[in-house]
């Protein structure tokens, strides 16, 4: 006999943040027996710490379209498999672009003093021609006009067109946890998203593509006349390397984009002020990049635990596989991703039974905007009405503290009394508001109910966001199994309730 609890309107009350009234609520049948064994095979039977090494030590790097990614599409589809999901694919969601990987990388800086570089290749960025001598130039031009005055000095320099970084200490450093009174703060009131002033928007929309072109042009330019590369400065300090990639270099019809270093901001910036001040900064690199224009598609990988009497309706979850490849993509997103897997192992392990079919989403592209979510979303619109509900988990590596409704009121009582067994493993917060950024747009932008879990910040924001500290030794492995719990059950009942999630009217697509 399985133990079925009605939580009480009552008890939910305690705990909802948004003023919904009591009597709008219905009552959840929360199943504490199911509740009992995902606990006990998440917390005492976890594969979490197993698939977190597999994943960022044995795979590594995940970038889009490389072949890092194609191998974690392949060992992901082994896993699910494995597991007995069914309808496990690596499917195509679209065409991405070139892929695109790093081979080897050396250099140092000359003078004033012999030191090494600590750098590594922007993404899609291109080589060397072997080992490049040549000197660090500043440039500081705002227009396409600013830069002829550089012209004909520039082959086989080393560019800094960037201004050195600004650092200070950290005065106020974050806090990792996050403390309970600002999880049960009352809810922002934002209705929709802030409307901006039309005219600001149209200016600022005009600058954009004012330095969007500025850029391009400088681009072209420099690539003219033949440099021998870009420094640009790693944006976090402490010379820790974190950057992104080249737009442009993905697309096939462009040419290769010229070799860019990200740099260590302090190596930048005693670069820039040496140069600034007169002596000559010779830089020693040889950069060695390989493109891939085989396969321009991209991949999610996806499985299912079929459901029974409404198999043909479906709660996803879903994290995304794709990473920078400055770390190994561990907190973003290895964790979500094999929270996500785990979770499915979980409910597969105990061989619970949904009504709807739970489907995993592994998504690709994420990293350059959501592109694999979105792309799946598109190629799918006869599901959208049958999906109930799709959920994220991509803010790092810290335990989940909550869920935001995504501005979709109805869903707070459900989420409080699903959520409700886990109080003690620090669940507390149903928040009402929208979060971003992340893959729970592309169906939220759709009318489909897509919700991003509140995480415990850690070291997220501070060291592990897009940077070489991206690894294995920055997941809390306790925290990472907690999740995996809280998103089983959360799937789980979802999966069993009478009524699919109430939606919200759609609104227009985001411009994250
Ligand atoms: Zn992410």
């Amino acid at each position: 006999m399985r133990r079925m609890v009605r939580m009480f309107a009552a008890a939910a009350a305690v705990l909802a943040l948004a003023p919904v009234a009591p009597a709008q609520m219905a009552q959840e049948i929360v199943d504490m027996d199911a509740v009992k064994s995902i606990r006990v095979e998440g917390l005492e039977n976890s594969q979490i710490e197993e698939l977190a090494g597999y994943l960022t030590d044995v795979i590594g790097p995940r970038l889009t379209n490389s072949p890092g990614m194609t191998r974690a599409n392949e060992w992901t589809a082994e896993m699910l498999t494995e597991w007995g999901l069914a309808n496990v694919q690596i499917e195509p969601w679209g065409e991405f672009g070139r892929g695109w990987e790093r081979v080897s990388y050396s250099g140092r800086i000359l003078t004033p003093y012999a030191q090494p570089l600590v750098a590594q290749p922007s993404g899609w960025t291109g080589s060397t021609p072997g080992m490049v001598t040549g000197p660090a130039v500043i440039i500081e031009a705002e227009s396409v006009e600013e830069l002829e005055e550089y012209r004909g000095t520039l082959a086989g320099a080393w560019i800094l067109a960037r201004p050195a970084v600004e650092m200070s200490p950290d005065w106020d450093p974050r806090p990792l946890r996050t403390p309970l009174e600002d999880l049960l703060e009352p809810p922002e009131e934002q209705e929709g998203r802030p409307q901006r002033d039309p005219e600001e928007r149209a200016r600022r929309i005009a600058e954009w593509r004012r330095m969007r072109e500025v850029r391009q042009a400088m681009n072209e330019f420099l690539i003219g006349e033949g440099i021998a590369g870009m420094l640009v400065p790693s944006s976090r300090e402490y010379t820790l390397v974190r950057g992104g990639g080249s737009g442009a270099g993905r697309d096939p019809a462009n040419p290769e984009p010229p070799p860019e270093l990200n740099v260590s901001g302090e190596q930048y910036n005693q670069i820039y002020r040496n140069v600034k001040r007169g002596i000559p900064v010779e830089l020693e690199i040889d950069v060695q990049n390989q493109f891939y224009s085989d396969d321009l598609q991209s991949y999610n990988t996806l499985g299912d635990i079929p459901g029974s009497d409404l198999a043909d309706e479906y709660v996803m979850i879903g994290a995304h596989l794709d990473s920078w490849h400055y770390g190994t993509g561990a907190t973003d997103d290895g964790a979500g991703s094999i929270v996500m897997m785990e979770a499915m192992r979980i409910l597969k392990a105990l061989d619970l039974q949904p009504r709807r079919t739970i489907r995993i989403a592994l998504w690709a592209g994420e990293e350059q905007g959501l592109l694999g979510s979105r792309g799946w979303v598109e190629n799918h619109p006869d599901l959208h009405p049958k999906i109930s509900a799709y959920l994220n988990v991509d803010n790092g590596t810290g335990r989940v503290r909550g869920i935001w409704d995504q501005s979709n009121e109805a869903v707070i009582p459900v989420f409080e009394q699903i959520l409700w067994p886990f109080r003690d493993l620090g669940v507390v917060a149903v928040k009402h508001g929208n979060t971003g950024g992340t893959d729970h747009l592309a169906f939220d932008a759709v009318g489909i109910p897509g919700f991003n879990y509140i995480q415990d910040p850690i070291e997220y924001g501070t060291f592990t966001h897009h940077t070489a500290a991206d690894t294995f030794e920055r997941l809390m492995l306790d925290d990472l199994k907690q999740a995996a719990v809280v998103v089983a059950a959360t799937a789980y009942h979802l999966a069993m309730r009478d009524e699919m999630m109430p939606r919200k009217p759609v609104e227009p697509p985001t411009t994250d």
